[in-house]
């Protein structure tokens, strides 16, 4: 039987090496730019901000940059860049960047037209969950990263205190998204492994989610397939433009596929965790939980979990369901070598091997909710035991 789905998925993507350039002939849904840019250095000096500023004088339209993003993204930023847009009367955003900086776009975008605090339309921890009244700026986001899908959905991921918390509705799709390969190229071989990791789950994730459907489903087998023999290449070669094509096209139906499914509960330790610790990227965050996570529903999903291993490349046949089941697992360890990750845990980056349970309690009281699309409800004690095999 096929789940029941509503597919809605209103930005316009422009994909492929060059793509920034079709800004110029694009119809612009603005007519002044607030440019949001992560607080890093890359964005100057590989020289991607001036092309897009130099496109934007091109085209006649002015701007304002805001450049304090932080790679994981907090409040503050998202109720300064909003003031700032409001005092200049920017009637747009243009996000440029990684995930963090174009969620932070979007948030940006949000409360540049509404009152309040950012914290009032959030769901979950302190969050006040109240409707948003006014529709928000329109967002252009350009990804210079293969790693959030954010570009194909409406989520923004902010941080407010210790809880890091996901946010999305129909009014928070970007307007114009770009995926150009070629401003990929310069990102190093950790980042480009951690961000390749974090769409790897979106679609792992969203192809054991509860809510999968057969377009989501389609999508995250492609988008595995991909990563799993393009990611490796894209790590080691990091000029090769044919690997990150394929990892930046995988990326974005993993956007997709966040938008048609949905992330499970692993997107919610792994927020719990740089909620807290922010110092530990995303991606590192997953990937140093990934294993003991997908042990956690062997003998409950094996078809599904053997369907990805087959996508990342097992012959399964002659197996048993179990057998093909525990190849995925495999497969993912496999796939972290080859891409220099399979070492990384959460210690590393400076988590507090004592915090297991706290982090844990932070998943559930903040996105509680992805832990109710498992197709196995993960305890608070298995919860704690996936994070404490990740130290
Ligand atoms: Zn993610």
């Amino acid at each position: 039987m096929l789940n029941e789905f509503t597919a809605f998925m209103p930005a316009k993507i422009h994909f492929g090496a060059g793509a920034i350039n079709k800004l110029k002939t694009e119809k612009l849904p603005g007519k002044k730019a607030l440019v949001v840019i992560s607080a890093g250095t890359s964005m100057r000096k590989f020289g991607y901000l001036d092309k897009l500023t130099g496109i934007l004088g091109e085209v006649g339209i002015p701007y304002e940059l805001y450049d304090k993003i932080l790679p994981n993204p907090i409040k503050e930023h998202v109720m300064e860049g909003a003031a700032l847009a409001k005092k200049t009367g920017c009637d747009m955003v243009v996000a440029l960047g990684g995930g963090s900086t174009i969620d932070s776009g979007k948030a940006i975008a949000v409360m540049a037209t509404n009152p309040g605090d950012y914290w009032d339309y959030i769901s979950g921890g302190t969050g006040k969950g109240e409707p948003v009244p006014n529709k928000p700026l329109p967002v252009i986001a350009i990804t210079t990263t293969a790693g959030t899908g954010t570009e194909a959905d409406p989520w923004t991921v902010i941080t407010n205190g210790e809880e890091k918390i996901g946010f999305g509705y129909e009014g928070t799709f970007p307007t114009i998204s770009i995926v150009d390969p070629e401003l990929m190229t310069s990102v190093p071989k950790n980042m480009t492994a951690y961000q390749g990791f974090d769409a790897l789950f979106h679609s792992t994730e969203g192809f054991i989610a509860s809510i999968a459907n057969p377009l989501s489903e389609a999508m995250s087998i492609k988008a595995i397939e991909l990563i799993g023999k393009w990611l490796p290449v894209a790590v080691n070669e990091p000029d090769n433009i044919e690997a990150r094509e394929y990892v930046a096209y995988a990326n974005t139906i993993a956007g997709f596929v966040e938008t048609y499914s949905c992330c499970t509960s692993e997107h919610s330790i792994a927020h719990a965790i740089s909620g807290i610790y922010p110092k530990v990227p995303h991606g590192a965050a997953l990937i140093s939980i990934s294993v003991s996570y997908y042990e956690a529903f062997l003998g409950h999903i094996d078809d599904l979990l053997a369907k990805m291993a087959q996508a990342l490349g097992v012959n399964i046949s002659g197996m048993s369901e179990s057998e093909a089941a525990k190849s995925f697992i495999d497969a993912l360890k496999e796939l972290k070598v080859k891409c220099g990750v399979d070492k990384l845990c959460l210690t590393d980056f400076g988590v507090d091997p004592n915090k297991a349970e706290y982090i844990a309690q932070n998943a559930y009281d903040t996105m509680g909710g992805l832990f109710d699309l498992d197709r196995k409800q993960l305890s608070m004690e298995e919860t704690t035991d996936i994070i404490k095999k990740a130290m």
